[in-house]
């Protein structure tokens, strides 16, 4: 590791971020042989192992772990669920990432890359000033990510807080409104629920996780109401703040709410302000950097990853476009990365997976949809974890690949790897179908829905 102070080497590749996308690229690219350096103004590892999916999934381990607890007598258990004790969660939590942290640290410096701490600015398409120095790259990674989106008529602060503050909470609030009902509202409502507060998802578009097939947003605002929070679509907040410990919600339809803790999960903002980029000629698009296909911005010499290009905004996303930079500056020709054959996870309770086209987008694109739904009632493993849901596959003609896999349900999750294949290698249900599916698994109703989509379903009525 070296201080931003003094002089620097040139090298192949500056990356600017050490997040996801950043710290993927760099060390991608020094694995193939190329000089790096890498600079981040706060910790390595970035939104997803600080702030994002790594802590997010401990909370809702442990949130899973206190509903095991409570219905622990449907499976003939004998245990009682007491409380939660957050500053505990926390210690499990926090011991998660660190050990992460650690190892990251080390895999960055065992990679041999000059790491430095500090806040880059583009100064030229080839060189990044860190404080007094200046790095010189033949090429440049932008790589500097989101923040969570803010609303000038909900003012963060004290009991309005978003994603950032919510995992470093010590108590369960009593009564939790949750704005936005995308992948991170959604997932916190589950987790709070879990840990026994009170919850409200305010949404002001007609359905929750709103990107998602339709099937799959009804049927997770149908379970979520079982679970006892309350999501409320199609309705926007005009205004809230905190007065007497509580906070204050007016609704665009006038009426009021209260709740101890207000959550703005609104989406994430690019960070790409104050970064120089204007001034060398990176153009951006509402603050994220416009890219082509290869990922080169518009400056020649200068790529963008990750968050701050637009489209999803996911850690393997930003790992995928890391790698892809870096093979593409060590003049490898990688194939470029098909947005839509990116797996999708919602990791709330259900669980939600998808890979491809939803049935509108194949409508849209392909004028017919053509859909088979596999309920998980039949599924026996699902059936032991108690789970319901659904295996929903899309395309456009009944000779024509599967273009979209959807699924709900409890740890669906793990069902990613298989849908993407499917979807990326363009797969035939008889194909898939002619696959043994281990027994008994979740992952066997992919496999029977697939059957049933080749016209032998086995285990469901014709
Ligand atoms: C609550 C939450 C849960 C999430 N859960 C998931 C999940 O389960 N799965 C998933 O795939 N994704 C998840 N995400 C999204 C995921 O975290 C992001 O997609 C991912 O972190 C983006 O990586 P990135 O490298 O583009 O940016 P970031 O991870 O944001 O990293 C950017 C880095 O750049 C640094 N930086 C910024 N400006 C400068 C500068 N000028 N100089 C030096 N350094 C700078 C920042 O300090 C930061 O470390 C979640 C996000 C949130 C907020």
């Amino acid at each position: 590791m070296q201080s931003a102070a003094g002089s620097a080497p040139t090298y192949d590749i500056v990356v600017v971020g050490g997040g996801s996308g950043g710290y993927a690229c760099a060390l991608r690219a020094a694995q193939l042989g190329l000089s790096v350096a890498l600079v981040e103004q706060a910790e390595l590892g970035g939104t997803c192992l600080h702030r994002g999916c790594i802590p997010t999934k401990a909370l809702l381990h442990a949130a899973e772990v206190a509903d095991s607890a409570r219905t622990a007598s449907t499976f003939g258990v004998r245990a009682t669920f007491e409380s939660i004790d957050m500053p505990a969660v926390n210690r499990y939590k926090d011991g998660v990432v660190r050990r992460l942290y650690r190892g990251l640290q080390g895999l960055v410096s065992a990679a041999s890359i000059d790491y430095i701490q500090g806040t880059g600015i583009v100064t030229s398409s080839d060189t990044i000033a860190v404080g007094e120095a200046t790095l010189t790259g033949r090429a440049i990674v932008l790589a500097t990510g989101s923040r969570s989106r803010v609303l000038a008529h909900v003012p963060v602060g004290g009991r309005i807080i978003t994603s950032e503050q919510a995992l470093a909470l010590d108590t369960v609030p009593a009564r939790v409104v949750i704005l936005g009902g995308g992948v991170i509202g959604v997932e916190f409502a589950s987790i709070y629920r879990s840990f026994g507060a009170e919850v409200t998802v305010l949404e002001a578009m007609d359905r929750l996780v709103a990107s998602e097939d339709e099937a799959v947003s009804s049927a997770l605002k149908r379970a979520l109401r079982k679970r006892g929070i309350t999501a409320r679509t199609a309705t926007a907040v005009a205004s809230a703040k905190e007065l007497d410990e509580v906070v204050h919600i007016v609704l665009e339809d006038d009426t009021t709410m209260e709740a101890d803790l207000l959550l703005v999960a609104v989406g994430r903002a690019p960070v790409s302000e104050n970064l120089g980029l204007e001034e060398v000629g990176v153009m951006t698009d509402r603050g994220f950097v416009r890219t082509d296909e290869r990922l080169r911005t518009t400056v020649s010499g200068i790529y963008a990853v990750g968050d701050i290009v637009p489209g999803l905004q996911l850690a393997h996303r930003g790992f995928a476009q890391g790698i892809f930079v870096a093979e593409q500056i060590a003049g490898l020709d990688p194939t470029p990365i098909v947005e839509h054959g990116i797996p999708r996870v919602t990791y709330s309770d259900p669980e939600i997976v998808s890979v491809g086209l939803t049935e509108r987008e194949v409508q849209d694109s392909f004028g017919t949809a053509m859909c088979q739904e596999l309920s998980l009632s039949g599924n026996g493993k699902s059936q032991i974890l108690g789970t319901t849901g659904f295996v929903k596959l899309v395309r456009s003609a009944s000779d024509g690949p599967v273009l979209g896999v959807h699924m709900i349900g409890g740890r669906m999750s793990e069902q990613a790897g298989e849908a993407q294949l499917i979807v990326n290698w363009e797969a035939m249900p008889d194909e898939v179908a002619s696959m043994i599916h281990a027994h008994p698994t979740q992952n066997e109703a992919l496999g029977e829905a697939h059957l049933a989509l080749a016209g032998k379903p086995l285990h469901s009525h014709t």
